[in-house]
């Protein structure tokens, strides 16, 4: 039987991901953690483990007590965060995802999923439809992190057959937890303030066209990568992962569609240079080629759905 551990579990990503699992798996199969010991409560419905980890000893030793088999690796320090302390972003970003891999070859886990960027992508990239294996030069802590944990996981798929999965996300966008420190957090907040009725300021140029995924099409592409037969993944890197791309200016018009009234000004700080070395736009031609990847929600639909959902979601995030 499966036995999935995710960490970091309390994030955005995590928060989604988990209930996903739970539902596809069965609660006993899943158990999440976080080093946020409050985050216990997010996950009434499954097993949590308060994990830093960092911590290499209590991570081997949830692994052997729990008998796990797989393991979501979702603790990082996402990009804008990263830049304000990027010597402890670097710790944390490669060593816990050393660690995780060190482990699984040692006790010989199922299957290992980790999370890279379009991050990895920097200034000499092609802006538009950049392609699987496009130069990556990343200046950001955050995406050298990713770019070095990329080419981590290809050897250790290569030397020690460790059959760890990943995927480049764009900017992830849901409504049931708060974003994490990244560039792309302004197209999350932007709904909060549509909905208060307040006017919202963008960290980001009206013009700043950026790659994005809404969150369940996030969780489909985690699944569906984690289920496929191993000999489709061809990409032991990590997998180009495309939904939708827009800009501040494009996604405040969608929103003024429901809000008349919404007021936006811009206001482009540090996270506006994050922003112009990132991609335009993604082929992930490979991804559909080796496991059907398939997205499912445009800006309009994702812009709906979060419009009937959040309402219900603002007392518990
Ligand atoms: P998040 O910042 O929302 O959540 C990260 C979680 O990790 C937090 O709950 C935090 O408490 C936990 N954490 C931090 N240090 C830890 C430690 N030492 N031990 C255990 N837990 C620790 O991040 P997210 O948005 O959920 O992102 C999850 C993963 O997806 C990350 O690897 C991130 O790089 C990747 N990703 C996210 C996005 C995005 O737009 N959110 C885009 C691309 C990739």
């Amino acid at each position: 039987m499966d036995k999935i551990l995710v960490t970091g579990s309390a994030g955005q990503l995590g928060t989604e991901l988990i209930q996903k699992l739970c539902e596809v798996y069965g609660s006993e199969a899943i158990i999440a953690s976080d080093i946020n010991h409050n985050a216990a409560k997010k996950f009434p419905f499954c097993s949590f483990i308060a994990l830093d980890v960092m911590d290499q000893v209590s991570l081997k030793k949830v692994i052997l007590s729990e008998n796990v088999t797989q393991v979501y690796h979702l603790a990082a320090v996402l990009s804008a965060s990263a830049e304000q302390k990027p010597r402890m972003a670097w710790d944390l970003n490669m060593d816990s995802l050393l660690i995780l891999l060190e482990l699984a070859k040692e006790l010989k886990l199922d299957k290992i999923f980790w999370p890279s960027s379009i991050a990895v992508f920097g200034k000499e990239s092609p802006k538009e439809n950049t392609g699987q294996n496009a130069v990556q030069t990343p200046n950001t802590v955050y995406g050298i992190s990713k770019s070095a944990g990329e080419k981590w996981c290809d050897y250790y798929y290569q030397h020690h057959q460790v059959d760890v999965r990943s995927i480049r996300f764009p900017g992830l966008i849901g409504y049931k937890a708060k974003p994490g420190g990244g560039t792309t957090d302004y197209a999350v907040d932007i709904f909060h303030k549509a909905l208060s009725g307040e006017s919202f300021e963008s960290f980001l140029k009206k013009d700043t066209r950026l790659p994005m995924m809404y969150m369940p099409d996030a969780i489909q592409a985690t699944l569906d990568l984690m289920e496929a037969p191993k000999e489709h993944i061809t990409v032991r890197s990590s997998y180009n992962l495309a939904a939708m791309s827009f800009t501040p200016e494009e996604i405040y018009l969608e929103l003024k569609e429901y809000f008349p009234d919404f007021n936006i000004n811009y206001v482009p700080d540090y996270r506006q240079e994050i922003a112009a070395n990132w991609p335009q736009s993604i082929n992930d031609l490979q991804a559909r080629k080796d496991w059907n990847w398939q997205s499912k929600f445009d800006l309009p639909q994702m812009t709906k759905d979060i419009i009937i959902n959040l309402p219900n979601w603002l007392n518990k995030i």
